[in-house]
């Protein structure tokens, strides 16, 4: 070998050696940068339940993370080229013409009916604030308002069993990063961690949380997880569904959507991403109805909208009074309220109950004691999905139990409950109030079109 031979060789080797080097710690920033924020980002203020391990069964069944965009009205992802999430739908399944919240199509309402798989009237949470004339006879609190920590937290004002209460009691662990209900014991059992809800927490650090989860070991990793994106929602009410300031809201929560989906297929798990809405927006007419106005409201108590009278003399003057008294309402004895609205069943939505017609702000009084009287925020919702379309919300949903390519009518969002229980291998409760969801609604998206048996639902039928 000549000298100068060696000598190009000697070089070649320090140039590639440098250029190892190069690459190698470019890869180390590019792993650092990817990993920066779960290392470095504060610890997020999870509490815990006191529960063991995943059951062997439960260790061996995929996991569901269950997205809620508030307020992400059913056509926003085609009308503003939301591509992640539209990817999601041609990946999964997605009702191109929305999906039918209960009514009211309200937050609270609409969260706890998708957890719960039960009209607003058999879970409980009538309104995102209402009475209870039993809990006042009983002596209890008797107001219920999302704005009440005490409230809120108390599981003795919610009925069914959400999802986490169904997986905890059969040996799976869960996770929320907020869900409405995730902060009360409800049905024996809450979350294996939660957090109390707090709406500054970035919303990167919450996609990075889901990816913690699923990054512990399978002993303790959540199988059931759900997080919860308020944007669409907010901007909504401020600007209305059309503002460029909602559209840039759709945008933000889409590439979201796409972080957490890229995050997701990283960790190499059978993963079934469920993105959810609760409820569209519509633009609102900018006067106030006050029911005040029409009726003679003596002897009502009054929270928002709903009426509680105090006799049945009440009740009937009022209903009267308010019968033909404008065309932005109907008003209905609560025993009367149409069947196909499922809210004629709950003394908590007050006694009669006004039903708006259009997009119209609705109050029993006008505020009092010099309260100033603010004008109906742009946006709103709450009216009834099957007489406005642009109360319905969005569906979304891929993943190894989800057929490709499937499409799905508009559905009552009571249903998901039974298909996302079906996709993890828990036994639906047998506990009353029955379910109003039905698997049969959505079980031809499943490639097992909801046929396998779970495994503790064969052990009961024994
Ligand atoms: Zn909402
Ligand atoms: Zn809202």
């Amino acid at each position: 070998m000549s000298h100068s031979v060696a000598t190009q060789e000697r070089t070649s080797v320090r140039i590639s050696t440098r250029f190892l080097l190069a690459v190698a710690s470019l890869l180390f920033l590019a792993a650092l940068s990817l990993t920066a924020q779960p290392t470095t980002a504060p610890a997020l203020p999870i509490l815990h339940s006191d529960h063991g391990p995943n059951s062997v069964a439960a260790q061996r069944a995929p996991y569901v993370v269950l997205v809620s965009l508030d307020g992400f009205r059913w056509d926003y992802a085609a009308r503003d080229h939301a591509e992640n999430l539209l990817r999601l739908g041609r990946d999964g399944v997605w009702a191109p013409d929305g999906m039918l919240p209960s009514y009211p199509s309200l937050t609270f309402p609409n969260h706890l009916s998708l957890i719960t798989g039960l009209y607003p009237e058999h879970h409980g949470i009538v309104a995102n604030s209402f009475l209870d004339p039993a809990r006042a006879a009983a002596g209890k609190p008797d107001a219920y308002s999302i704005r009440d920590q005490q409230a809120v937290t108390d599981g003795s004002w919610y009925s069914g069993v959400p999802l986490w209460s169904l997986a905890e009691s059969q040996g799976m662990r869960t996770a929320c990063l907020f869900w409405p209900g995730s902060e009360a014991k409800i049905a024996s059992e809450r979350p294996s961690e939660y957090l109390r809800f707090d709406d500054h927490i970035d919303e990167s650090l919450r996609v990075d949380q889901v990816v913690r989860w699923l990054r512990e070991p399978p002993a303790t990793r959540p199988h059931f997880i759900t997080v919860y994106f308020s944007d669409a929602d907010h901007a909504g009410h401020a600007y209305g569904p059309d503002a460029p300031q909602t559209r840039a809201a759709i945008h933000h929560l889409d590439q979201l959507i796409g972080q957490l989906r890229h995050a997701l297929a990283a960790t190499g798990l059978p993963i079934d991403l469920v993105v959810v809405s609760d409820h569209g927006m519509v633009q609102t007419d900018d006067k106030w109805v006050t029911l005040s106005d029409y009726a003679d409201l003596t002897g009502f108590q009054t929270d928002g909208p709903l009426l509680y009278g105090n006799t049945e003399a009440d009740r009937q003057r009022v209903y009267d009074q308010l019968k033909h008294a404008s065309d932005k309402f109907q008003v209905y004895r609560l025993r009367n309220l149409p069947a196909a609205l499922h809210f004629n069943q709950n003394p908590r939505a007050g006694d009669p109950v006004v039903i708006p017609t259009g997009p119209y702000a609705i109050r029993a009084r006008a505020p009092q004691g010099g309260k100033p009287d603010r004008p109906p925020v742009v946006g709103s919702h709450g009216y009834n999905p099957l007489t406005m379309p642009q109360m319905k919300a969005s569906f979304f949903a891929a993943g190894p139990e989800i057929r490709p390519g499937s499409r799905v009518a508009p559905f009552e969002n009571v249903n998901l409950y039974p298909w996302i229980a079906h996709m993890l291998g828990l036994s639906l409760p047998l506990a009353a109030p029955p379910l109003d969801g039905k698997l049969n609604i959505l079980s031809g998206t499943l490639r097992d079109n909801g046929e396998t048996a779970a495994p503790r639902a064969q052990e009961q039928a024994h």
